[in-house]
Order: C-alpha cells, then structure tokens, then sequence
C-alpha cells in the first residue's frame, strides 16, 4: 500500500470537503428548516421507531444488537437514504457513525447544513451478517417503515445513497453510474405527491474509489440539491 498516496488522498479530500472553507450558516428562517406541525409529526416517527425496535419481520431481527430506525425530524427537507446499518450502526442503534458515517458528515457539512438538518435512515433497519447485500425478502420486509417515515417527512428532496438505495425507491435495475447525477421521481405506495429523489455514490463507494474525478460527481450532486432547495452553496465550494 502507498501510504504516501493515501496521507495524501486524505488530505486533499479534508480540504474538498471540510476543510479551507466557512460553513455558513443560513439565518433563521432562511428556508433551511421546514416547520410541520412538528410535535405530532414526531411523535409518529418515534412510533415507527418504537415498531422498529420491536421488529421481527425478517431474520435479521433476531441477530442484531441495536436495531436502527433513522435519526432525524420530521421537519426535514433533505432525507439521506443508505443501505442498511453496519458493525458501528449496529452497535449503536444509529445510522451512519463508522467511516462512511464520517464521510457523510463532512459532506453535509460542506452543503452548509447541519446532521440535525436532515433524516438519514436506510433501506434495511438491521444489519445484515457480515455487511453483505440486503435480500430482496429483508427488503420486502423493512422497506414499508422507510416508506412510512418518507410519507411523514415529506421532504422536499431525497437523496439515494448507492445502488442499493437508488435502485429500491426507484424501482430500477439500472446501474449507479446510469441513475446518479440527476433528479427522478420516487413515488411511494401511500398516496404522497411525488418526491424528487437524487441518486449519488453510496459514501463508502467514495471511501473505497477514492478519486478526485468521483468526488466532483458527488459534489456536483449535492449542489443540484441545494439549488434545487433554493439554498446558496457555501462560499469557496462552487
Ligand atoms: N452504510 C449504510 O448504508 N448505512 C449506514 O447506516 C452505515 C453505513
């Protein structure tokens, strides 16, 4: 391994999408945090992640440690959608805190927000033996919580983290590369309008395939998202 490489990687990666640039803030009211009658909004998401919890749909249910509903509220106007929860999501009980976690994290940072601005949830609530893909019968199974949170929130935006989640809540077979980069339309079974869905690279693909060329992708995504939002992209990040 060339550990100068991957210092350097590392370093440049710091600077693209944390580091050398302000994270503004917006002003209150800006439009950044969408208001819906909260307090009941979220008493029905914590209901879902009650159900969760206590779920036993699949296989899955009875090797986990934690369970993993999502974190976020319903006033969201950006939901982050992975694949499902790994070794650290697991442990506990939140979506998104190993490396790849990390990795979203900076690139919320860089889009302005914050990870209290978004939901993030996953495909799958539980983590599947030895991270290996979701079945389709787990994703059978688990999928109609995320659809139920999706109708709750009614954000604005949707963004699909890798295959896995582009593939599910579009209904696709088609290829990452064939599905990034652009908005489509999720529609869901519950009788919500249309949500405009976002595909891009899964951050652990960013981590593995870590190119200046596959960064930019990624990055030229979330900017159409935050066009799309009506919200300025932070300064030095254009
Ligand atoms: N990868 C995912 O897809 N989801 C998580 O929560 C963590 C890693």
């Amino acid at each position: 391994m060339d550990f100068r490489k991957l210092i350097s990687q590392h370093v440049e990666m710091e600077d693209f999408l944390s580091g050398g640039f302000a994270v503004r803030k917006q002003p209150a009211g800006s439009g950044r945090r969408r208001s819906f009658g909260g307090g009941a909004a979220d008493a029905k998401l914590a209901k879902i992640a009650g159900r969760v919890k206590r779920c036993r749909r699949c296989d899955l249910g009875s090797i986990r440690t934690n369970a993993v509903p999502g974190e976020g509220t319903a006033g969201s106007a950006i939901i982050f959608v992975g694949e499902a929860p790994g070794a650290d999501e697991d442990a506990q009980g939140r979506p998104f805190v190993g490396r790849a976690g990390q990795m979203l994290d900076k690139i919320i940072a860089a889009m302005g927000l914050e990870r209290r601005d978004v939901f993030i949830g996953n495909i799958l609530k539980c983590r599947p033996p030895g991270n290996r893909d979701p079945r389709p019968d787990e994703i059978t199974s688990c999928l109609p919580y995320l659809q139920e949170q999706i109708e709750l929130i009614k954000p604005a935006i949707i963004v699909a983290l890798g295959a896995h989640a582009a593939r599910t809540l579009l209904n696709s077979n088609r290829s990452i590369g064939e599905l990034r980069g652009r908005f489509h339309e999720y529609q869901g079974p519950l009788g919500c309008p249309p949500i405009k869905l976002m595909a891009t690279y899964h951050p652990a693909y960013l981590l593995r395939n870590y190119s200046l060329e596959n960064r930019k992708r990624m990055w030229e995504d979330m900017k159409s998202v935050l066009a799309e939002l009506g919200l300025p992209v932070p300064a030095g990040r254009q």
